[in-house]
């Protein structure tokens, strides 16, 4: 047992401790530091933008796995501790610099215009800056209350993209989500609710005559497959729509399809098509299809997530015509309108839909003495809870530049795609898998020697190239593989990139492939390589 003096000696120390944990927090929220590291961050950014643009700047500045991690956990191990923490601002700040400049320089550099990979965008940078508020002050949002600002700047970005689509005034609405694949999963819950409430009520008891199904187009994302999974619709109820020969639906196709269907009595959750789809950029004939989903009273979704934005462009509009005749639309601002991940729509032609997919959960959960709030509780629509209020970049973007960006966007990134196109007839031995719909292009360097060489051997040639490709810095691009067979896919997500980057690029690419050719075909083992 302590004596009386113990016990004052201890008390005085927790004290003691809890003053500096006091003064410990309040040096990590002063007001001062924010300024300096704010201002810090700010120089850092702009020397970081203008070197993307030089010629040598790596675009991905490759480490291996073991190496990035080892390095993270470094800077963990060497944090300060209990005994070595100095509030001191300049140190600070000075620390500070060096763990904000290794974010920049181990990062992926997807402003620079050699980066051409995935359909991930150099996103407008005071989009970015818009989004830091979001961060610095943590907005979130789930009930109005908690996000009064959040809530009204997505409930005017749903009204204005919404037109653009061409729902009709008053009669749409639609959420924000984190991610088309999210949102794919919610809309494909709110068809399922519609037409078998039951699965979500019973699980594995429901008594179904027999297995509802998803009519899904053949190249749609890997995210419908996984919604038909979560949603207990089942994988294997997946009927793939046949495609044509540039990859769309074949509306013929699908009335066959429905028809079958009917005949067996399957009820069809819905129909799952692409504007556009990612394997080539395919946009599916939405007008015909809309048109038999009427005709059979069919749930129509679709993903809208890369093309959607189409609909701010008088070129290329029509790509998207009928896309205001879906039930259910999913549009991501974090490709095509080339905001900061993650800000994705989902939108319904009729607005009795928004609760569908948690029905469940009536408004007046939230606040029975102000029932007329709830519609404007944005969490009673969503997956999330807490949600990130992740509409501030698109609202401010939109609010300071005009929608005319999102037009020009699209116009000029598609039209480099195009230019690219023209430059693969152009290059000898390069072939275009495809002719470009929007800013996606697939294609392949076949010279002679290579055509002759068995399949797997040019498949592993082209993996081989790509890495060497985005290993080395100079560009990114990613690979696909179609019908068996690898080639190369870019998606231009920056409209910075310019003929000049796209013609060093399939130098490149010859010049890598060249190198195999003296050493085919003992150096090509196609054993050990992995596809992604
Ligand atoms: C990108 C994409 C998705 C997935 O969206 P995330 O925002 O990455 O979750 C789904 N469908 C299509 C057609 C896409 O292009």
């Amino acid at each position: 047992m302590l004596s009386a003096p113990d016990k004052v000696a201890t008390r005085m120390t927790e004290d003691q401790e809890l003053n500096s944990a006091r003064s410990r927090i309040e040096a990590a929220f002063d007001p001062e530091l924010l300024s300096a590291a704010s201002q810090t961050l700010a120089e850092l950014l702009t020397t970081h933008a203008r070197s993307l643009t030089e010629p040598d700047t790596p675009v991905l500045n490759w480490q291996s796995p073991a190496e990035n991690l080892k390095q993270a956990l470094e800077q963990l191990l060497q944090a300060p501790t209990e005994e070595s923490v100095d509030s001191d601002i300049t140190n600070r700040i000075q620390n500070f610099r060096l763990l904000a400049k290794t974010m920049l320089d181990r990062g992926h550099n997807l402003q620079n215009p050699r980066y051409i990979g995935h359909q991930v965008p150099a996103s407008v940078p005071l989009a970015g800056l818009f989004d830091a508020i979001t961060a610095v002050t943590n907005q979130v949002m789930a009930v109005y209350e908690m996000g009064p600002w959040a809530t009204a700047v997505e409930l005017a970005l749903i009204e204005m993209i919404g037109t653009e689509i061409g729902f009709t005034p008053g009669e749409f609405t639609g959420l924000v989500t984190h991610g088309g694949s999210l949102a794919n999963l919610t809309g494909l819950l709110a068809a399922r609710n519609q037409s078998c409430p039951e699965i979500g009520t019973l699980g594995p008891q429901a008594q179904l005559d027999a297995a509802p199904v998803l009519l899904v187009s053949a190249d749609a994302h890997y995210s419908v497959t996984r919604s038909a999974n979560i949603l207990g619709i089942g994988t294997e109820q997946i009927l793939k729509i046949p495609l044509d020969e540039q990859r769309r639906i074949q509306p013929q196709a699908l009335e066959e399809l429905i028809l079958q269907c009917r005949s067996e009595q399957r009820t069809i959750i819905a129909v799952v098509a692409c504007a556009c789809a990612t394997p080539i950029g395919a946009f599916d004939p939405l007008e015909q299809i809309a048109d038999l989903c009427e005709k059979y009273k069919v749930w129509l979704h679709v993903d809208a997530a890369h093309g959607g934005p189409t609909c701010f462009s008088e070129r290329h509009r029509h790509l998207t015509r009928g896309l205001h005749r879906a039930d259910s639309v999913v549009f991501d601002a974090h490709k095509m309108m080339f905001i900061p991940a993650l800000s994705a729509f989902l939108f319904f032609k009729n607005k009795a839909h928004r609760f569908t997919a948690f029905q469940q959960q009536a408004p007046y959960l939230f606040d029975p003495s102000a029932p007329e709030i709830a519609d404007y509780d944005l969490g009673l629509r969503t997956i999330e809870c807490t949600k990130r209020a992740n509409s501030y970049a698109l609202w401010g973007t939109w609010a300071l530049f005009g929608k005319q960006i999102f037009a020009d966007l699209v116009d000029v990134t598609f039209e480099t795609a195009r230019t690219f196109h023209n430059l693969l007839k152009e290059m000898p031995d390069f072939e275009a898998v495809h002719d470009p719909q929007c800013n996606i292009v697939v294609f392949r360097y076949l010279p002679d020697w290579l055509a002759a060489l068995p399949l797997e051997q040019q498949n592993m040639i082209h993996f081989r190239v790509r890495r060497q490709i985005i290993e080395s810095g100079e560009f990114y691009i990613v690979h696909s593989v179609l019908d068996g067979q690898a080639a190369f896919r870019i998606t231009v997500m920056n409209p910075l990139t310019k003929e000049s980057h796209l013609r060093q690029l399939l130098n490149s690419i010859q010049t890598k492939v060249e190198k195999f050719k003296d050493t085919i075909p003992a150096s090509v083992q196609t054993d050990h390589c992995e596809q992604t």
